[in-house]
């Protein structure tokens, strides 16, 4: 047996920057930490290579002595940890371990200048060996370089992706730091191209210039407080979605943070009135009582544990609650067009509900939702029904992508075949699902599917959860996963690309998205996957079937991006279209 023996602070520090610095954007996250603990009004932050190659952070802060520069380095040594109960935390960081992480991993230089100090002095680490301090040119403040981060850490260096993607992560980490803190400027340069350059603001002003202004003006304003937590910031109304979580920022106690309560917290509050898949903006503030917040809870300090959990599950889901109840503005509405959906049938952004060409399309198909209200609904008090198909029947199909038909009230109606079915699946998958009984088939021949090591290895960590989706994984060596079974709704699709771009779903960026959510888009993902495409020649039994389906299933008028999946148009609407009538 081999001897026990202490680790050497060089290994110790490797290990940790495993764990504290796990990529570009993780350096980058705390350099601008660091800057902000330390006063700054003012912040620059310059990528380059995505951050693999270079991460410049430029802060006027109060700056670090001469004498202490080499001590920043060392790990567990920091100057914001006074109160060593770790319950009253107030700086972004108090661990010590940022820097000598860094500084393991990379080559990182500081140039510091403290107020009465002739000229700034620098420091050089690189890959845990650290430098002689030497006087430098430089202002007041602190200007940290980090180059070829993970060169001293290979096995590290294998698991990033692209620089674009490791840029962007970066970038979306700086910009939700700025987003926290709108009392300091911001400027954020990446790949030579200034991406924000953001003056000290207010709050709305800094949510305006990082949400974009047209976006932010549809945000509503909210205030809420309870047991001693406030809640403030903007949140959007029901009408306003995103294809992704990118546009919700949450802040607590002046720290951004990934909290996947707070994010369930939200998609619950619109669960109703947002479409499938689609996503709520917010930019939401809290502040709670130092010791009802732990928030050393992971090295990266993006996770928290709330005492009160259910307590600020409520102050959000309320809050936003109240914001959703506010009349809706409908714009300058055509009269008698009913410009405001169903909630199941929220339109996918604000803008198209209010430009007038979609306007138009909406109205069509939103005019027919009666229509598609099962039948028996509406004739209770007929003894024998006489079947009702309100889509009447097909007549042709065009361009081997719609399909043409005569409704029952004469109209006519053209139906997306690739919309429409996708919708049908996913409803049936939903069914399924909700039900806990998503049938699962076999694969005659497992599939293996490569990818990163990294990925395949978080892939199957989420075998239990895909499962649920009846899609059955497991590991197959480093780089592979197999592919067992999949939903026996999609029995003939190609299992590597389904598994492909279901991975997408789960190894998404925002690491702790809430599970809920992603079963969710992948859900609409498998029905994509099953669906009709355009481009495929139907027969009119196939055509026929399908309308059927539509109009005996909830929800069938929009497909799972929200768009319409068929249009009718009336006489009255042929008429104008042929200008027989104003
Ligand atoms: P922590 O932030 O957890 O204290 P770090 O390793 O990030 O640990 O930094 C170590 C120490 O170096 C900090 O406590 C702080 O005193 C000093 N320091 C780091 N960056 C700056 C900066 N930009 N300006 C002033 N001091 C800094
Ligand atoms: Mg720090």
């Amino acid at each position: 047996m081999a001897e026990i023996r202490r680790l050497s602070a060089h290994t110790i520090n490797r290990i940790a920057a495993g764990e504290v610095i796990e990529r570009p954007a993780a350096a980058a996250k705390e350099l601008v930490e660091n800057a902000l603990d330390a006063g700054a009004r003012r912040i620059e932050v310059i990528l380059a290579g995505g951050g693999i190659e270079r991460i410049e952070v430029i802060d006027d802060g109060g700056g670090i002595a001469p004498g202490q520069l080499a001590l920043a380095l060392e790990r567990h040594a920091t100057s914001k940890l006074n109160d060593e109960t770790l319950v009253r935390i107030e700086s972004l960081g108090f661990r010590g371990e940022a820097l000598p992480s860094i500084g393991a991993a990379a080559r990182l230089t500081l140039i510091s200048r403290q107020q009465g100090q002739d000229s700034a002095y620098k420091i050089t680490v690189a890959g845990g060996v650290l430098g002689e301090v030497m006087p430098a040119a430089g202002p007041l403040g602190t200007r940290a370089i980090v180059e070829d981060l993970f060169y001293a850490t290979p096995a590290r260096r294998k698991f990033l992706r692209t620089p674009r993607a490791e840029a962007e992560a970066a970038e979306r980490a700086v910009w939700r730091l700025a987003l926290a803190a709108p009392a300091v400027a911001f400027r954020l340069v990446s790949e030579e191209r200034v991406m924000f350059d953001v003056p000290v603001q207010d709050e709305v002003g800094r949510v305006a210039a990082l949400f974009g202004r047209e976006t932010a003006s549809a945000l509503i304003p909210l205030d809420a407080e309870r047991d001693g937590v406030r809640l403030s910031g903007l949140a959007g109304p029901a009408s306003l979605s995103r294809a992704t979580m990118a546009l919700q920022s949450f802040v607590v106690n002046g720290r951004p943070v990934l909290d996947p309560l707070l994010r369930m917290a939200l998609r619950l509050a619109y669960r109703d009135v947002i479409p499938a898949g689609r996503h709520a903006v917010a930019a939401l503030r809290l502040e709670v009582p130092a010791e009802a917040l732990d928030v050393n809870v992971h090295p990266a300090k993006t996770e928290l544990r709330f005492a009160d959990a259910n307590g600020v599950r409520s102050l959000v889901m309320g809050a936003i609650g109240r914001v959703l109840e506010r009349p809706v503005v409908t714009g300058a509405a055509a009269p008698g067009l009913n410009l405001r959906p169903p909630p199941s049938y929220a339109p996918p952004s604000h803008a198209s509900l209010f430009s007038p060409p979609s306007q138009a399309k909406r109205g069509f198909a939103e005019a027919e939702l009666v229509l598609l209200t099962p039948p028996a609904a509406r004739q209770i008090s007929v003894p024998e029904p006489e079947p009702s198909y309100p889509l009447g029947a097909p007549v042709a199909q065009i361009l081997d992508t719609y399909i043409l038909a005569v409704a029952e009230d004469g109209a006519l109606v053209i139906i997306d075949q690739h919309a429409a079915h996708e919708r049908l699946t996913e409803e049936r998958l939903r069914g399924e699902f909700e039900a806990g009984r998503v049938a699962s088939q076999p694969l005659l021949l497992p599939v293996v599917v490569d990818f990163a090591p990294s990925d395949a290895l978080r892939l199957v960590e989420q075998a239990a959860s895909l499962a649920k989706l009846g899609l059955v994984i497991e590991a197959f060596g480093p780089g592979a996963v197999l592919v067992r079974a999949v939903p026996a709704a999609l029995k003939d699709i190609d299992a590597a690309a389904l598994l492909r771009d279901l991975a997408e779903e789960f190894l998404e960026d925002e690491a702790p998205v809430a599970l809920e959510a992603r079963l969710d888009a992948a859900l609409a993902r498998l029905a994509c996957h099953r669906s009709i495409r355009a481009g495929r020649r139907l027969n009119e039994a196939e055509m026929g079937a399908l309308m059927r389906e539509m109009e005996v299933t909830p929800r069938a008028a929009t497909c799972s991006h929200g768009r319409p999946t068929f249009l009718k148009l009336s006489r009255a609407e042929l008429e104008k279209l042929f200008g027989r009538r104003g």
